[in-house]
């Protein structure tokens, strides 16, 4: 009965109100949940480990994975190629893991339109006033003026997109948003359809129940 399939738990938002805080903080909490490691084309930020963070690599090696076929999905965002490689989602969701994903609505999007989407979990971060979001990004200190007023401009275009998820957080107070995650993700394992096992058991109790009666 402990028989489940795993989920995949998409995080967006626009660049700076936490996605990164409170994916690490979800996965802290509950190491089995495996990270989906994005192929990216953007240079890394000071501190950034490749493989751990991003996969960096070349426009021709991205564009080759996917034509192969290699990508849940893709995007371009600020300039650069964003993707998540199928293959580690997959060995994931066969393992009973669930995947989490740090990616745009555009992501988003295309991972509920696949094959997995019953299996999908989408939840949108907003910030609680746009001047907070400016300030956050600021205060995160990894990117120069320039970077911070074009991910401000494009800031608007994610949150538009905000009611296509299933749950949308503002993200205020840290601790109250990571408790509400984690409220959100436990009772989203307990969906029929992430309970394989249940067929089984219910097939299990209707013998029982002629036995008994
Ligand atoms: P994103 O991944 O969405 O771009 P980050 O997780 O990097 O955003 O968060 C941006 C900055 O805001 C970081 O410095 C982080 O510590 C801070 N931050 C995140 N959530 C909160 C919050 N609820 N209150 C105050 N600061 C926050
Ligand atoms: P950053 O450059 O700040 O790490 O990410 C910029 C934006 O790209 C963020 O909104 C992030 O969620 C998104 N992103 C990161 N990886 C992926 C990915 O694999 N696919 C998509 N669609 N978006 C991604």
């Amino acid at each position: 009965m402990t028989e489940r399939r795993g989920l995949l738990i998409i995080l967006s938002s626009p660049s700076g109100a936490g996605k990164s805080t409170l994916a690490r903080r979800l996965r802290e909490w509950d190491p089995s949940i495996a990270f989906s490691v994005s192929a990216t084309t953007r240079t890394p930020r000071k501190g950034e480990v490749n493989g751990k963070d991003y996969h960096f690599t070349t426009t021709n090696d991205f564009k080759a994975q996917v034509i192969e076929g290699r990508m849940l999905e893709h995007a371009h965002v600020f300039g650069n190629f964003y993707g998540s490689p199928i293959g580690p989602v997959q060995d994931a969701i066969n393992a009973g893991r669930d995947v989490l994903f740090d990616i745009d609505w555009q992501g988003a999007q295309q991972i509920r339109n696949s094959a997995l989407g019953a299996h999908t979990l989408s939840i949108f971060l907003l910030p609680p006033s746009i001047e907070e979001l400016h300030r956050r990004l600021v205060g995160r200190g990894q990117d120069d003026t320039a970077t911070i007023e074009r991910r401000m401009q494009k800031s608007w275009d994610e949150i538009s997109h905000w009611d296509g998820y299933d749950f949308v957080l503002v993200n205020d107070d840290l601790d109250a948003t990571e408790n509400k995650l984690k409220s959100i993700v436990d009772a989203t394992r307990l969906r029929r359809s992430q309970q394989p096992g249940l067929t089984d058991h219910v097939r299990a109790l209707q013998a029982q129940f002629e036995d008994f009666s």
